[in-house]
């Protein structure tokens, strides 16, 4: 994932620092020498770098610091709030018209992920009971409003186009005008890109802005650039004042510069994040957790939320009331790992939880689509009684199973033990969090 390098540099750092009982101001010069470095290379503007570290400097080296009994978390502390402040310090939002439909325009370089992304802030307004309508003026690029056709087919969402021989402008123009007479609510337009930044681009883009007067310019810009990706934002912002940015591609291995600089030279907040190319790989982008997540210390947050919002909550209780009960079998195991698919990517999760973005990298935690397939045909090929009863599972049906399921007799005793790992250790929780709630007895 994107701060890999740079995570696991600052983690060092502090993971040192904290294990010291007392620090001297030479310690903290030391670690923020490393700091300095680390942000360096993973394409932090130098500028920005040169704040930062001097802001850190004069809080961390304050007396009541040093004198600490754990100075070292109230230097890690220090490095979060400012590394949150540097990200803009609070969430910001979409903005939201008081009188519908809210104009949201998309603009930046060719290839940045424009379109994807009107297609996926669509997506995301459609969870929230929007009614967005996308526009295809982009009429340059081969193919683009074609894109957008096929992607507001996918995720069923209107998209208003006049082909490409019309003027943006009008286009633009006609579609605000469709959405207001068809009730569409946001009005999503994505507009044509160019390899480099131009002047007749530049105007065209003025010349849709004036027309429609939208609430939002978003800014899109690919994190794979780095710094390129900070210039271009800031001269996109010289000439048309955007109201915020999306980085996109973030789930590739970028370092991270441009994530933490933008808001520094440009002034304008991080809105959204791209974390993959399909339609709802995009994430609100909170500072503070982006920070805790470069420091590792989680985010548990975005989790729970990612959880909350693709979860069945009445399977989910279900689920719940069977593992109390230790009535946990071979379908609900099924049931439950199809669930967890809905979530995403395994290995983008396990980077929020803290401490695990350092595990990861033993390999072994990474379950792989592949391996979740083998799982889902050995429990296929099982028998209704053999689901609900996976203890009359003898050596003669494991066989049979694993020449059904086209895996090997190691693979279903491999996962039955595992099932019955998970039902005792089940069975133990429900004892811990029995009636009277942790600790409490069970009977
Ligand atoms: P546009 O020229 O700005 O409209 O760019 P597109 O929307 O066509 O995107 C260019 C390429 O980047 C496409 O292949 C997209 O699938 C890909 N892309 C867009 N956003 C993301 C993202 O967040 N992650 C990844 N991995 N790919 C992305």
């Amino acid at each position: 994932m994107a701060f890999e390098g740079l995570a696991s540099r600052l983690q060092n750092v502090f993971g040192k620092l904290r294990g010291k009982g007392k620090l001297t101001e030479d310690d903290v010069n030391e670690a923020l020498r490393e700091v300095r470095l680390a942000l360096l290379e993973a394409d932090v503007n130098f500028k920005v770098v040169k704040d930062f570290i001097a802001k850190i400097k004069e809080r961390a080296i304050g007396q009541e610091v040093l004198k600490s009994f754990t100075p070292g978390m109230v230097v890690v502390d220090i490095v979060n709030k400012e590394l949150t402040e540097l990200m803009g310090g609070t969430q910001s939002k979409l903005a939201k018209a008081n009188r519908p439909p809210t104009v949201v325009l998309m603009v930046g370089l060719q290839g940045a992920g424009k379109t994807t992304l009107t297609a996926k802030l669509a997506k995301l307004l459609q969870k929230q009971n929007h009614r967005p309508l996308l526009v295809a003026c982009d009429i340059y690029r081969p193919a683009a409003i074609k894109q957008l056709e096929v992607l507001g087919e996918q995720i069923k969402a209107p998209v208003f186009t006049m082909g490409d021989q019309v003027n943006p402008v009008e286009i633009a123009k006609a579609g605000l005008q469709h959405a207001k007479d068809n009730g569409n609510d946001y009005v999503l337009v994505d507009t044509a890109g160019r390899l480099h930044i131009d002047e007749q681009l530049m105007d065209e883009l003025k010349q849709i802005n004036e027309t429609l007067n939208p609430h939002e310019i978003l800014l899109v810009v690919d994190a794979m650039t780095g710094q390129e990706a900070v210039n271009v934002a800031d001269s996109f912002h010289k000439q048309l004042t955007i109201t915020g940015v999306v980085l996109t591609k973030l789930d590739n291995d970028t370092r991270g510069g441009a994530a933490l600089s933008v808001r520094a030279v440009t002034g304008c907040p991080i809105k959204f994040v791209g974390v993959g190319e399909k339609t709802d790989a995009l994430e609100p982008f909170y500072p503070d957790r982006m920070a805790s997540r470069i420091l590792g210390m989680g985010d548990m947050l975005s989790l729970i939320e990612k959880a909350q919002s693709n979860i069945d909550a009445d399977k989910a209780k279900e689920m719940e009331r069977k593992m109390r009960n230790a009535e946990f079998t071979f379908e609900d195991f099924l049931d439950q790992m199809e669930q967890m698919k809905k979530l995403g990517p395994l290995d983008q999760l396990l980077e929020m939880i803290p401490g695990m973005n350092k595990m990861k990298g033993m390999g072994d935690l990474k379950v792989d689509d592949k391996q979740m397939g083998r799982v889902s045909a050995i429990i296929h090929s099982m028998t209704t009684e053999e689901k609900r009863k996976p203890e009359i599972i003898n050596l003669k049906r494991r066989n049979r199973i694993a020449a059904g399921s086209g895996t090997t007799l190691q693979d279903v005793n491999r996962l039955i033990k595992q099932f019955e790992d998970m039902r005792k250790m089940m069975k133990q929780f429900s004892g811990m969090m029995g009636p009277g709630g942790p600790g409490g007895s069970k009977a």
